[in-house]
């Protein structure tokens, strides 16, 4: 069968998808992507196509995309929405006209359901996390599987060439993401992972691991046909089990000989760790720190690590010779500015390298949105709701400061810009001041992941630049 897969645009780039391409193609059929911001001729080129079934991205944050994509495809075509929004946001079936959503990881699960509305023996009921509607048009759904899909060296690679070979520039460019695991056994009440690990019942273990064999594989699949120079694995959490890591440092190194960046947490960064990691070639470490307060870290986003624990990662990371990337958020519920701005002294204070930084967002069912309710803020509304509508919704007043905050938290940590002058620039009456600083931001971006330039402008050319993606997650599309 002929399956069309819609996105919006190259930063949507999912190794989810990915990973369910390769299990799609392994059972015969075939798979096409279609960017949308990169088809001069969107619904010609998907109606040439001629799809049997179309798999769009539905994340959170883009109904108003989702809702859009599935109206262009060619009348008949029964489409399957996949992603955060198919697996968070309960009425995006009704919200849009598609004809199922796959909640939660794909691997199994997807294929099942491509397999169920286009057999003629399929049974929907039967598709573990399937949102489907009846013949009548009623929508009914099923139970999730009992715990998320396993890894084995014996599943299908994924299927990389799902984006590189229909637009070239994102195979040229030299920075590429790998997985090596998922799964996360914190439970920070900003994540989708505790959502994802209850909808599973929450009995198998979550964090899963493929072996060193199998992430060695994978790399070296794809560079035997594109340049991979930099890597980021984009595991939840990248140093968890230390066997695993004394494998890792002494294959990884010999057999592929990457640089690479990785997500972990403070707690996984112990001294023999840090010093794996080193030896593994691993430049650049990222941490959450998400708030500089600890009490709001741990009462209100879930996340019980204590400053020292911060403090105590930061200085083996950077003594092991690797940089320091942290994960920072904003503008919580209830959060005060000088709070927020304390979340930029601690980042001073740790001397991190690369700071990324968010605004709080209320995910469906998550502490964000509960909090913001309960406060009796105004939401979002998810049906016309568009990417550059980002804002500061989960605090009280006036928002501005925090989004000038934002813009200039990356120059003002890494210059150490003196305090008083943070706090003046934040009372500036306009945002848009501080618009070109997303130049800034983007070349810090392009120095963790270790691409020059020149490559980074290419690809930027084309994508519209690193900060501009949905919201999914590495598990989910
Ligand atoms: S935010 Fe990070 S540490 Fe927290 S649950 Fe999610 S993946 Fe784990």
């Amino acid at each position: 069968m002929r399956i069309a897969i819609l996105q919006a645009g190259a930063a949507d780039e999912s190794l989810a998808l990915a990973a369910a391409a390769g299990e799609l193609l392994a059972r015969g059929h075939t798979v096409r992507l279609f960017l949308e911001a990169q088809e001069k001729r969107f619904v010609q080129s998907i109606a040439r196509f001629q799809p049997d079934l179309a798999i769009v991205q539905a994340a959170l944050m883009s109904r108003v995309w989702i809702k859009h994509a599935v109206e262009l495809l060619p009348a008949g075509t029964p489409s399957i929405l996949v992603g955060t929004a198919a697996t968070f946001d309960e009425e995006i079936l009704e919200a849009s006209d598609a004809t199922a959503a796959v909640q939660g990881e794909l691997d199994d699960s997807l294929p099942r359901a491509v397999e169920a509305l286009l057999s003629k023996d399929g049974d929907p009921s039967a598709v573990p996390g399937f949102v489907y509607r009846d013949d009548a048009g009623r929508i009914h759904s099923t139970p999730w599987a009992d715990g998320p899909p396993e890894f084995s060296d014996d599943r299908p690679l994924p299927h990389r060439d799902l984006y590189f070979d229909p637009y070239p520039f994102m195979g040229r460019f030299p920075w590429k993401r790998f997985q090596t695991g998922r799964g996360c056994v914190h439970s920070c009440g900003f994540c989708y992972l505790p959502g994802l690990r209850e909808s599973y019942g929450g009995l198998k273990p979550n964090v899963r691991r493929k072996s060193v064999q199998r992430v060695i594989d994978e790399v070296l699949a794809v560079r035997r046909k594109w340049p991979v120079e930099n890597i980021h694995f984009a595991d939840d959490l990248f140093a968890p089990g230390k066997p695993w890591l004394e494998e890792f440092a002494e294959r990884f190194p010999r057999e592929a000989g990457i640089p690479f960046s990785c997500n972990t947490s403070s707690e996984t960064v112990t001294e023999s760790t840090a010093q794996l990691l080193a030896k593994a070639g691993c430049r650049v470490v990222g941490i959450g720190i998400e708030s500089g307060v600890e009490t709001n870290r741990m009462d209100q986003l879930g996340r019980p690590t204590r400053d020292n624990a911060i403090e105590r990662a930061a200085d083996r990371i950077k003594r092991h010779g690797m940089r320091l990337l942290t994960f920072n958020m904003i503008a919580n519920p209830g959060e005060t500015l000088e709070e927020a701005l304390e979340t930029l002294r601690f980042n001073q204070r740790l001397g991190t390298d690369y700071p990324r930084i968010n605004l709080a967002y209320p995910l469906p069912g998550g502490w964000v949105e509960q909090a913001s309710i309960e406060r009796g803020l105004e939401l979002p509304d998810p049906d016309s709701f568009a990417r550059a509508d980002y804002r500061a919704w989960c605090v009280e007043g006036d928002g501005k400061p925090f989004e000038i905050l934002m813009r200039l938290f990356r120059v003002s940590t890494r210059l150490n810009v003196p305090m008083p002058v943070v706090q003046a620039l934040t009372k500036v009456p306009s945002r848009s001041l501080f618009a070109p600083l997303w130049l800034y931001n983007a070349y810090v971006e392009s120095r963790w992941s270790g691409v020059g330039p020149v490559d980074a402008l290419r690809y930027a050319r084309h994508a519209g630049g690193p900060l501009r993606r949905v919201t999914y997650h590495e598990s989910i599309p």
